[in-house]
């Protein structure tokens, strides 16, 4: 049975208690690999190996840790195949899928802050009174990255990137769900140079070594990707500590179809913005909301290309509808579909679990499923699902539907399908939510900030944001007159 360790000090070594936890395949439902069940003893160990390269690494010229960075980037690329075909295994994710969105970006993730950390630059004010300030921005020390199992290495690469692009040490912990691509950054980190120490990799469950990096006083700042209610205990851990925190939690978003909007390529974007990756993208729109007067034929042409999307084997290249990422997943998403049957919606189609002949008969697989006849206050459109199910609501003018979009406590993103340049403007000043898109969907700026507000969130990854985020800001003022 493959093992999967920690990967600290640029070694990979065995838990410090011995034990080790179950990792499955998704689209077979069969145990695959076995995980190193970190503790705190692990984590004493990385924090040292950690502390130890910090002030070389911090010391490193930027233009050093950029080519270091850019070299991953590059090896990323290199194993493209055999990284698309891990992450697919190990999420269940289609490998085609993999192979376009999740492991390029990964690679995109590694050289642009490879080019943000020669590229930062800091601020300078001068004033009257004959002083200039400046402000210093320098590595916060150990920082620690905690991120989840949708995206796994997208959004691990996400986070450790621009924090060793900033000068700090990392302690990172990826989801114990989706281990398997987080082990294979470790060697590739190793090739192309990466300092031993400046990268842990930590595994394990949440709730344990998850939370002992939470607590940990040597480790200055946690960036978070994850659900609500995990963020929530997070930072009630650490902001006694006072520690910086980022949040990137769930969402419940909105997706908006106008009657004014190019009709066939709506229907096609708002199927794949609902249901890619299975419906569990935090930016996936699972409130439907359409405009009364097209609702009847919006549902009828979305519901037929959402029953193209036939669940099978992701290993095959055709395939684009994979498993879900784990049997309590499927259960949880199961027991949803079954809340909305008595909340009174209707299955348009979908609504069960799906066997898939051959190798992936035990599987855990859910057709893309679609529910109409919804209340907007009814606990299906207020809690976030996170798989392949929407809502279709309608909606009587553009004040309802802003009072619809806006009404979960919700605030991550929102899509848009309009003609009215006009209403584009207007929307986008009203939606709450932190990132909107009109006439497109998770069209990624790798500059912009992105996050969200309300329960999604607190404080914006992205671009110089990330690098200020992993940076304390240090002000000095000199009189010169
Ligand atoms: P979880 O919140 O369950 O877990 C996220 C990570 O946190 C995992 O590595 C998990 O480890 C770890 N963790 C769990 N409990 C703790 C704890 N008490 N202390 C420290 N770490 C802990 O989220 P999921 O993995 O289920 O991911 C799905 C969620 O992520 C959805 O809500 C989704 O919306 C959100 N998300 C948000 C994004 C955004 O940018 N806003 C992007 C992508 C996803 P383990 O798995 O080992 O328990």
């Amino acid at each position: 049975m493959r093992k999967l360790r920690h990967f600290i000090n640029g070694e990979f070594v065995d838990p410090a208690s011995g034990k080790w936890l179950d990792v499955f395949e998704p689209a077979t439902g069969q145990k695959y690999a076995e995980l190193a069940a970190g503790s705190a003893a692990d984590l004493e160990r990385a924090v040292a190996a950690a502390a130890a390269a910090r002030d070389a690494w911090k010391n490193t010229p930027a233009d050093r840790r950029s080519r270091i960075l850019w070299r991953i980037g590059e090896l990323i690329e290199r194993d493209l195949d055999l990284l698309s075909a891990a992450e697919s295994q190990d999420n269940g994710k289609p490998v085609t899928l993999a192979r376009s969105l999740d492991i390029p970006r990964a690679a995109h993730n590694l050289r642009f802050f490879a080019a943000a950390a020669t590229q930062f630059a800091s601020e300078s004010h001068a004033m009257e009174e004959g002083a200039i300030n400046y402000t210093l921005r320098q590595p916060i020390g150990i920082v620690g990255c905690i991120s989840p199992w949708n995206l796994p290495l997208y959004l691990f690469t996400w986070k450790i990137a621009p924090a060793l692009a900033a000068g700090n040490c990392v302690i990172a912990k990826p989801s114990e769900i989706t281990p398997l691509t987080a082990t294979l950054f470790g060697e590739l980190c190793n090739e192309a140079g990466l300092p031993p120490g400046v990268l842990n990799i930590v595994h394990g469950r949440g709730n344990e070594i998850g939370t002992a990096l939470v607590e940990h006083p040597a480790v200055n700042a946690i960036s978070f990707t994850g659900g609500t209610k995990t963020g929530a205990d997070i930072a009630s851990r650490a902001a006694p500590k006072f520690k910086k925190l980022s949040l990137e939690l769930g969402g419940k978003n909105p997706t908006l179809v106008f009657a004014d909007c190019e009709w066939r390529k709506t229907i096609e974007q708002t199927v794949r913005g609902a249901f890619l990756n299975q419906g569990e993208i935090c930016l996936c729109g699972s409130r439907i909301l359409v405009e009364e007067s097209v609702y009847e034929r919006f549902v009828a042409d979305f519901v037929a290309e959402a029953r193209k999307l036939l669940p099978a084997d992701p290993a095959l290249e055709e395939t684009r509808h994979g498993a879900l990422v784990s049997r309590e997943h499927m259960e949880k998403v199961l027991g949803y579909i079954e809340l909305a049957k008595q909340e009174g919606g209707r299955i348009e189609c979908g609504g069960e679990r799906v066997v898939v002949e051959g190798r992936c008969r035990e599987g855990w697989f859910v057709a893309p499923t679609v529910i109409t006849g919804l209340s907007m206050d009814c606990r299906t459109n207020q809690e976030e699902i996170f798989g392949p199910v929407v809502s279709i609501m309608p909606f009587r003018d553009e004040a309802h539907a802003v009072e619809l979009a806006n009404g979960t406590p919700y605030g991550l993103a929102a899509s848009i399908w309009t003609g009215d340049v006009g209403r584009t403007h207007r929307l986008a000043r009203d939606i709450h939510a932190g990132l909107l898109w009109f006439n497109c969907w998770m069209l990624r700026d790798l500059r912009v900030p992105m996050g969200g507000m309300k329960q999604s969130g607190v404080g914006r990854e992205g671009g110089f944001e990330a690098m200020r985020f992993f940076t304390e800001a240090k002000n000095v003022t000199v009189k010169f007159a």
